[in-house]
């Protein structure tokens, strides 16, 4: 069944050559937004395996993450909260840079988003280094949390993120090439 969701969701999938920059392959989701069956089946696919993980929060990162992170936590019962861009948040904050390609950036969560103990799922649409969902794993444990998992629609594997992340990741696509 998952296999069928994600045969549908690589073939929705658009990839851009040299965005936004050259030799960078996007993977354009909007096609798979545009498909309300496929978004809705892709949606169960990524948060099917932890629901009877007793995920308390989905932490979603900015700004494509958010499109699947609300609809998981609604479907989990779970918190959401947002993983943001500098500057964005308007309460206190607790940030975590991490390395681009060319550039550090830097992400932020609001300092009470968390209680102790929170169990979080993580959120994204696409693992490629995994810089990004490594720093949003470090301001979950600032804030007192555990990372139960990381959930993305696709994986670029041949970046290697499996092997510098600490916490169980699922996805539905990979792109090994
Ligand atoms: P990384 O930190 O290298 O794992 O990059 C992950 C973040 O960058 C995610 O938030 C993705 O939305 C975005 N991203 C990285 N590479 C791609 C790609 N090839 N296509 C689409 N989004 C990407």
């Amino acid at each position: 069944m998952s296999d069928q969701i994600a045969q549908r969701v690589r073939a929705a999938t658009r990839e851009v050559p040299d965005f936004p920059s050259i030799g960078i392959g996007f993977k354009d989701i909007t096609p798979v937004l545009a498909d309300a069956a496929l978004t809705a089946d892709a949606i169960g696919a990524m948060s099917g395996p932890f629901e009877h993980e007793a995920i308390s929060h989905v932490v979603a990162i900015e700004s494509r993450g958010f499109i699947f992170g609300m609809p998981i936590a609604l479907r989990l019962g779970a918190s959401f909260v947002p993983a943001r861009k500098p500057g964005k948040l308007p309460w206190k904050t607790v940030s975590e840079s991490y390395a681009l390609e060319y550039r550090a950036d830097v992400l932020e969560m609001h300092q009470d988003a968390l209680g102790a103990g929170a169990r979080v799922l993580i959120v994204d649409d696409v693992l490629a280094t995994g810089g990004t969902a490594a720093a949003a794993a470090r301001l979950v444990t600032q804030l007192g949390g555990v990372v139960v998992a990381l959930t993305v629609l696709s994986e670029l594997t041949f970046l290697g993120a499996r092997e510098r992340l600490p916490f169980p990741i699922h996805s539905l696509v990979r792109y090994d090439v």
